[in-house]
């Protein structure tokens, strides 16, 4: 099997083939506010004869939906998006990110932390109590990754625009492996990433405030982090993020066409009534994308046919 190292990353960048990806929790069916991410991520690939992976996050097997990643699959090929290579399953990836763990271990980087939940202050912010030990009577639970002494990270996002924030802003330290064992998402993204050699990272507006939390990853392991484009977040016409309940959720409610049709608006793409198949508007989009068309969102979408 052919592996990616640092070097073939670095490779990629020099020639610029651009590497993009999908990669979606297989906790239920996909929703609209998904789709939008899966057509704007293969557009921004697409449009640069990039390649576009698709990788099923079931790292979190409690809240894994049995049968929803084939779900997932069957939806986005019916939308016309299909990966390029076969679909990369993230719990496979356990010995990579095992090392990543213990070499973020190794350079003090990250430490075993003996709180939970309730030790937190209200305001979620981790204090910082086992940066320096664990104290007596407790033992580790969980891993975290040590923020103190990071400086400010600039985001350069190709639609939110520039970002300043420090990775210890939202949470302070931050847990890279959870009390259960597993693996935290904020740490196998950005294995995985690296590791498929993916040059920027297309994902929705509700993840911006992971991204200091995973440069930080980035540069402790000396890794290159990729770019970003966060698309806007998708919104009901009260506002409200749109609902999970699938009744209201055009991927439901309207025929492929329209729910496309939508998706691309959303986007700033919205192709002329003309096209009517699927085929033929993510054919225009492509053709037309430019990603300062995108808006930064929130969007709102009428969740009924006929808004
Ligand atoms: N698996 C994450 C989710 O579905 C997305 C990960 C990412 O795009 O960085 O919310």
């Amino acid at each position: 099997m052919m592996k990616t190292s640092a070097s073939d990353h670095q490779l990629n960048r020099h020639m610029r083939t651009y590497i993009g990806r999908f990669a979606p929790s297989p906790t239920g069916p996909l929703h609209f506010g998904s789709l939008v991410a899966a057509v704007g991520s293969w557009l921004q690939a697409r449009h640069q004869q990039g390649r576009w992976l698709l990788r099923i996050e079931d790292i979190d097997p409690p809240r894994v939906v049995q049968g929803s990643a084939e779900q997932q699959i069957a939806t986005l090929t019916r939308f016309g998006l299909k990966a390029d290579g076969p679909v990369q399953y993230q719990r496979q990836f356990h010995d990579r990110h095992a090392m990543a763990l213990e070499r973020l271990l190794a350079l003090g980087l990250a430490y075993p932390c003996g709180c939970s939940r309730r030790d937190l202050p209200a305001d979620g912010i981790y204090p910082g109590t086992c940066r320096n030990g664990i104290p007596d009577g407790r033992t580790g639970r969980s891993i975290r990754m040590r923020t103190d002494r990071a400086s400010t990270i600039e985001i350069h996002d190709r639609v939110q625009g520039d970002i300043s924030e420090h990775p210890g802003q939202r949470t302070g330290d931050f847990v890279i492996r959870r009390a259960d064992g597993l693996i935290a998402y904020q740490l196998a993204v950005v294995v995985d990433d690296h590791a498929s050699g993916v040059t920027e990272v297309v994902r929705g507006a509700d993840l911006i405030g992971s991204t200091a939390r995973q440069v930080h990853v980035y540069q402790a392991l000396g890794w290159q982090s990729p770019d970003w484009m966060h698309l806007p977040l998708i919104v009901d016409e009260h506002g409200r993020k749109l609902s999970k309940s699938e009744r209201d959720d055009p991927i439901e409610t309207r025929p492929d066409g329209e729910a496309m049709r939508l998706a691309l608006r959303a986007l700033g793409h919205e192709p002329s009534p003309v096209r009517k198949t699927l085929s033929g508007m993510l054919d225009w989009a492509l053709e037309n994308w430019n990603p300062e068309r995108i808006p930064r969102g929130p969007v709102a979408i009428g969740t009924q046919p006929g808004h």
